[in-house]
């Protein structure tokens, strides 16, 4: 069942240190992301090795947290090449937009991009 999924992480590892990428909401701590990207969308939003664009592309300002997700629902699949996400947490919202480059981005892609910030309709 689905609620085996859910896991709720402690509050102590809430940490500010904790940041979810505003594509895919996945969270990861920012030295992952400044080592390997987002392991979903690093070939759209460049984070390796790149602190500011790290910054305006994460937040720490998410919600909810999914151990395991559900891939053939995910509508990032739909562009990725692996079309399934990485294993690892998930945030359910989270709060911020994605810059407006890489919104470019994507729809140069034809991605339509939809903010993580409410519970997804589809
Ligand atoms: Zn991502």
């Amino acid at each position: 069942m689905a609620t085996d999924t859910i896991a709720s992480i402690p509050t102590q590892a809430r940490s500010k240190q904790l940041r979810a990428c505003l594509l895919c909401s996945i969270i990861q701590l920012p030295v992952d992301y400044r080592k390997h990207g987002c392991p979903n969308c690093e070939e759209i939003m460049q984070m390796k090795q790149n602190s500011e664009r790290i910054a305006s592309c994460t937040t720490t300002y998410f919600d909810g947290v999914i151990a395991v997700i559900d891939p053939e629902n995910s509508w990032v699949a739909r562009w990725q090449r692996t079309s399934k996400y990485v294993r690892g947490m998930y945030a359910v919202r989270v709060k911020g937009r994605i810059p407006e480059d890489v919104e470019a981005e994507l729809e140069s892609r034809g991605i339509k991009y939809r903010p993580r910030d409410q519970t997804d309709q589809d």
